[in-house]
């Protein structure tokens, strides 16, 4: 059954918040939901601005919902970011049931958040500094679960305006369009908030960034709802894998998580170039002789070239293909084959003696690869 139809027959539907023990928590739709996004700005977040003086709801109720027995029978789990019918709603108490979960548009797997839409990476642009191939790492993770990118670039109040238009050109010609911001002095906090609204979205960078400060100022300590937690979200010393969704104020749900490290990259040499919008727009362009050209030493390659990340191309390209050798042995142990070369053109994997750690074994869905922007960190 479409949203729409539901919607028509008068059932009662709403987003998963939290999940805890057999509980979730489930924020219905509000009717109002349109005239709460038109008329709520960053600027103006008194909690008064979302109580509509004609609205008998002020805020849209959370119920507390069960899981109807039917679903647990055939096995549908519920996950935070679900979108769900709720039945046999007591208002008074607070409590619903969920009969039904409806078809999700997407999954990721830690933390586990289905419909998430885009993916708000933060990083700074002074203490600490930006770091270029961190923050590359950290873009090619995100561009490889497919998700929406926004990039948010921190502390801009630490750099002249001068230095703020250098690195906005240089990350242009990466093919990103960042948004400069100062959480310490409320710049373009409204612009982030804009960007944020309606969808559901997961915030990552490293950490120091200034990403407990953003979620902080984005969601004021006003909202009621928010209020109750705000000490989760301060997070402090103990991290936690309980995954929860945020109201914003202006629409939208940002999600809350753990500290990152480094993400590593669990892309196949194949498909690395895709994640690089300078070699994308090559590619669309013109093709490279071979098809499975490795935009290496190949002849007539489109993809080679003075463009800034090549050099990371490269060096995430023996990352890549150092695990994909590590996998075949895995994969097949009897193996005494060190590299796999592969028959056509000059392609040839080359795995270099470096002792990294690669963690897992098994190669996992794109959108999974996210997961591994939230390792958590050991504070
Ligand atoms: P997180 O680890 O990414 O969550 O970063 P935090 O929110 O804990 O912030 C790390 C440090 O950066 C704190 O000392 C913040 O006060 C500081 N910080 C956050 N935003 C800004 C900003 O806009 N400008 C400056 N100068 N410092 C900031
Ligand atoms: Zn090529």
């Amino acid at each position: 059954m479409s949203r729409e139809d539901l919607e028509t027959t008068g059932q009662l539907l709403g987003t998963v918040l939290a999940v805890q023990a057999n509980f979730y928590r489930v924020q219905l739709d509000s009717e109002d939901k349109g005239d709460k996004l038109e008329n709520s700005s960053f600027s103006t977040p008194s909690p008064l601005s979302t109580v509509s003086s004609h609205s008998p709801n002020p805020h849209p109720p959370l119920l507390l919902c069960t899981r109807r027995t039917r679903l647990k029978k055939i096995g549908q789990q519920v996950m935070v970011g679900d979108r769900v019918v709720v039945e046999e709603p007591d208002w008074a108490g607070g409590r619903g049931a969920i009969s039904e979960v409806l078809p999700r548009g997407s999954e990721l797997d830690r933390p586990a958040i289905a419909n998430v839409d885009r993916i708000l990476l933060v990083f700074a642009v002074a203490d600490p500094p930006l770091e270029p191939y961190q923050l590359s790492r950290f873009l090619l993770k995100a561009e490889s679960t497919g998700l929406d990118v926004v990039l948010g670039l921190n502390k801009s109040d630490l750099i002249s305006t001068e230095e703020q238009s250098e690195i906005c050109d240089r990350l242009m010609s990466w093919g990103y369009k960042p948004i400069f911001i100062s959480v310490n002095k409320s710049i373009n906090l409204n612009q982030i908030a804009t960007s944020l609204k309606e969808k559901i979205t997961v915030i990552a960078g490293p950490s120091g960034v200034g990403k407990s400060s953003l979620i902080n100022a984005l969601i004021p300590n006003a909202n009621l709802r928010v209020g109750e937690i705000s000490g989760k979200l301060a997070r402090g010393r103990h991290t936690t894998r309980h995954v929860e969704l945020f109201e914003l104020p202006g629409g939208g749900l940002l999600a809350d998580t753990p500290g990152f490290n480094q993400p590593d990259l669990d892309v196949s040499p194949e498909e690395l170039a895709s994640l690089f919008p300078e070699a994308r727009q090559r590619l669309a362009v013109e093709s490279c002789r071979f098809s499975d050209c490795l935009h290496r030493e190949e002849p007539e390659c489109v993809v080679r070239g003075d463009w800034e990340r090549y050099q990371h191309y490269l060096d995430f390209l023996e990352e890549a293909i150092l695990r994909q050798t590590q996998l075949n042995q895995q994969a097949d142990p009897e193996s005494t084959v060190k590299a796999k070369t592969k028959g056509k053109g000059q392609t040839k994997y080359e795995p270099k003696l470096e002792s990294k750690k690669y963690r897992r074994a098994s190669r996992r869905t794109q959108l999974q690869e996210l997961q591994q922007l939230y390792q958590e960190t050991d504070e």
